[in-house]
């Protein structure tokens, strides 16, 4: 059995009162063990948020990593921060880093080694655009995705890592895939995890759902029986949403 997984990706937003806004309304709305929550602020955040949440049920991720542990890398943060930081959880291949800082299948792949050999569970998105979508090719992309990323890892380390698909159509446009088009997906790649990995790995790996969730669709996209959860951009910054979403998980 898969437990449910709800993660939020503050994106570039965000801010120290959101925190404990966000605090006020979530914690009643996680119960224990129901599903697991991450929330993943910009890094500046990130310790405030550790200390905000300690001893409650919500873990606080990282949205990115470099894949040096440390040097000369100008704005960029370590893993060894995020480790020092008690941070438990990254994004790694989120469609904003692939298209907007050029980061390739290979940076990332490298980014989820260094994150696992530091004891960090790497969300590693994948997802197509929507011209891929259309042109008929959109699993090639993903498989290519998926695979670049998963394979020659070892068995324990690709049990630790979570998959999020992610349409780039479907990112902050308010479109959203429908559940069936979303679970057909989830479907296939969990088939193409047993050959990439194995078939202990596609039955146990959770693969998220990414694009425009909202209060109104996460119940119906997390009751499909491919979708182990959802990672949710913009309505993870809304407190009179966001709860809404944790409890659709639960
Ligand atoms: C995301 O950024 O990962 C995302 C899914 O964004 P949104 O929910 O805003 O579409």
């Amino acid at each position: 059995m898969r437990g449910k997984l709800i993660a939020g990706n503050w994106k570039m937003n965000g801010s120290f009162s959101l925190i404990d806004e966000m605090f006020k309304v979530l914690c009643p709305s996680v119960e224990k063990g129901v599903c697991e929550v991450v929330i993943c602020p910009p890094d500046v955040l990130i310790s405030s948020m550790k200390k905000k949440f300690e001893g409650t049920m919500i873990e606080v991720g990282a949205q990115n990593v470099h894949s040096e542990v440390s040097g000369a890398f100008t704005g960029e943060t370590s893993v060894s921060l995020l480790q020092e930081c008690e941070v438990h959880w990254c994004i790694v291949g989120h469609s904003e880093r692939r298209m907007l800082f050029d980061e390739t299948d290979e940076f990332i792949r490298s980014k989820t080694e260094t994150l696992l050999k530091h004891a960090i569970r790497p969300i590693l998105c994948v997802g197509e655009t929507l011209e891929q979508r259309e042109s008929g090719n959109y699993e090639e992309v993903v498989f290519a995705q998926l695979g670049k990323g998963l394979s020659g890892l070892e068995t324990d380390e690709q049990l630790r890592c979570v998959v999020a698909y992610e349409p780039i159509w479907a990112i902050g446009t308010g479109k959203t895939a429908t559940p069936e088009q979303a679970n057909s997906m989830h479907r296939l790649i969990r088939k193409e995890l047993e050959s990439i990995a194995t078939k202990k790995v596609a039955e146990k790996m959770r693969i998220l759902y990414g694009g425009s969730v909202n209060a109104e669709n996460a119940e119906t996209l997390l009751s499909q029986s491919e979708i182990d959860g959802v990672l949710v951009g913009g309505a993870s910054l809304k407190t009179e949403v966001f709860p809404q979403i944790v409890k659709a998980g639960s």
